[in-house]
């Protein structure tokens, strides 16, 4: 392709309503152009990475024997209603009306659809075991939508959900096929990643595991041990009592005045104490009462999951906001405590450990300091609440674990008989009696896997697409060829022997400044860019450059191809 018949608006500056590098390295590359909020639409280079994301996992998914399908994006409610996840999906489900009053709703992932397929296209045991899969737009309400098509609100996703005779065949010939299928998906893609022990969440069944690539910007985080291939993501980790008894008190519990000191961070520096030191107490939506009480060590995080299985607490978890907790204690966030505090109160079995601790007075512009459980508090109900972070002990005990960020680019389900079973999915057995379908299912997030790759591949001057999922493999940059012909017959000539030579190649044949062109390259991120100038050409080279070196080199024209090949990482 010729930049001449691409109208590319690469952007200099930052655009600020990006907060990522990869949202704002799409944007300034040209990849994407934002349509409302977590809508996208993707322009031509943001176009052939996307193609060829596709084409590898089409091709891996074709090769462990799965079919493409393609289904709905709309589709109806009585479905979800058997399903019984109509009402239970919550507000990312968009739902809508036709003209006849009919609800339906935008797929957020197609369990439902694939299982009423199933249950009429599959009749008997021989036709088992059997993959669908479809690379096909989602779309899923999210209450903040960010990062660009990193949490957009339309994304596409390869989904793939098999169907097996029993347990055995869910395991041996789907969940672990599948696995790894993905794991040669993502070594293609180049992309540094761990699989994950993860929590089914919205989608349900049993085991379940994640693949996450490894980057700092990753909105998760995940507990690892190399000592014993332990990986999880931290939500998922159940945490043993520890194993060691709360300090004596040494200090008198006495109130202190600490106006506007609300956040732990402000409570460590204004009392010259470790946030290990400072209770946090944290108010959530009660399932039969307006407000619960959570307390933490001011270090550790709410574990989503394991505050929800408490019966007291409202699932989905919701934090109260700043009215709803002054209505319940006559106090501002920032300033509660377990003491006097007239609602139900749990507590996080590393909390029960603390001694001489800060936590809020209940009382607007107070705490206690030198506080102690059992003298100057009842010591509340002591349950597992809090995430696995660095330094716990590793499940599978081979040491102490550490904490690295992720980004979730693939999710895998043994879901079992729950969607099987309420649509009745049926096939006879070899005894021809009705057995129901044992189903796994398998999400790949297409448009994200790009900012992942992005985040793990970029400098400051712009992306470095790894090879085999980048736009072109190619850029020719003609220095000057306005003024000169050869120049321009030169580049030309190259062009067609790369594209002959089977090569996507991208031609900057713009007249624009050198400086321009190459700060262009870098942005694009092309892992292989050849520049034609006249004083090289008529000693029959040219210079080339990969993406990830710094220096150029010269090379004969007639062996540029083999380099390339030589090359091609
Ligand atoms: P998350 O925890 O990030 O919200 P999820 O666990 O809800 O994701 P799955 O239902 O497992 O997502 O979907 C399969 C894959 O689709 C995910 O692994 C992720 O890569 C991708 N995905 C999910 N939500 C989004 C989104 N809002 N934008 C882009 N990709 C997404
Ligand atoms: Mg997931």
């Amino acid at each position: 392709m010729r930049l001449t018949n691409l109208p590319l608006n690469t952007l200099k500056e930052v655009p600020a309503e990006a907060e990522t590098l990869s949202h704002q390295l799409m944007l300034r590359a040209g990849l994407i152009r934002r349509l409302a909020s977590g809508l996208y639409s993707w322009l031509p280079i943001g176009m052939r990475v996307l193609q060829r994301i596709e084409n590898i996992i089409r091709e891996e998914m074709n090769r462990a024997g799965a079919l493409e399908v393609m289904m709905p994006i709309v589709q109806p409610a009585e479905l979800w209603r058997k399903s019984g996840r109509w009402e239970k999906f919550g507000p990312e489900l968009l739902r809508l009306e036709d003209r006849h009053q009919r609800k339906f709703c935008l797929g957020p992932t197609h369990e439902e659809v694939i299982t009423d397929i199933a249950r009429h296209e599959l009749k008997s045991y021989r036709q088992l075991p059997v993959n669908y899969y479809q690379i096909q737009t989602k779309f899923r309400d999210e209450i903040r939508p960010r990062f660009g098509v990193m949490r957009a609100r339309e994304f596409t996703m390869k989904d793939a959900y098999s169907f097996h005779i029993d347990e055995e065949s869910l395991l041996r010939d789907g969940y672990e096929v599948m696995r790894s299928t993905y794991d040669k998906i993502f070594t293609r893609f180049q992309l540094k990643f761990r699989i994950v022990q993860a929590d089914p969440g919205a989608i349900g069944g049993n085991r379940s595991e994640e693949f996450q690539v490894l980057a700092e910007s990753g909105e998760d985080k995940i507990a690892y041990c190399d000592a014993d291939d332990f990986a999880a993501n931290i939500e998922v980790i159940e945490l043993e009592p520890p194993n060691k008894t709360r300090g004596l008190p040494t200090q008198t519990c006495e109130i202190i005045k600490t106006p506007k000191i609300q956040s732990i961070e402000a409570l460590s520096k204004f009392f010259k104490v470790g946030p290990e030191k400072c209770l946090k107490t944290i108010l959530v939506q009660g399932s039969k009462s307006p407000a619960v009480a959570l307390l933490l060590r001011g270090d550790h995080e709410l574990n989503a999951t394991k505050a929800e299985r408490i019966d007291a607490v409202a699932s989905p978890l919701r934090m109260l906001n700043a009215t709803e907790i002054h209505e319940a204690t006559r106090c501002e966030a920032g300033f509660l405590g377990p003491k006097e505090l007239d609602i139900s109160i749990y507590m996080d079995q590393d909390a029960s450990l603390m001694s001489d601790f800060v936590c809020g007075a209940n009382r607007t512009d107070y705490h206690y300091r030198g506080t102690n459980w059992g003298r100057d508090i009842e010591p509340p109900e002591i349950i597992d609440l809090r995430n696995a972070t660095t330094g716990d002990p590793s499940p599978k005990g081979g040491g102490p674990l550490s904490i690295a960020r992720g980004i979730e680019v693939a999710q895998i389900f043994q879901l079992g008989k729950d969607y099987s079973e309420a649509l009745e999915a049926t096939v006879l057995d070899d005894q021809g009696k009705k057995r129901t379908i044992e189903m796994g299912c398998y999400g790949i997030g297409v448009t994200r896997i790009v900012a992942a790759t992005i985040e793990q591949n970029h400098d400051n001057r712009g992306i470095i697409w790894p090879a085999a999922i980048a736009p072109f493999d190619v850029l020719i940059i003609p220095i000057n060829l306005d003024k000169s012909c050869r120049v321009r017959e030169a580049a030309d000539t190259l062009y067609c022997n790369l594209i002959d030579a089977g090569l996507d190649v991208l031609m900057d044949d713009r007249s624009y400044r050198p400086g321009v062109k190459f700060a262009d390259a870098d942005l694009l991120g092309i892992p292989h860019r050849v520049v034609v100038t006249e004083s090289a050409w008529d000693k029959g080279k040219v210079e080339y450059k990969n993406r990830r070196e710094d220096d150029p080199q010269l090379v004969p024209f007639d062996q540029l191809v083999e380099l390339l090949r030589d090359k091609g990482d």
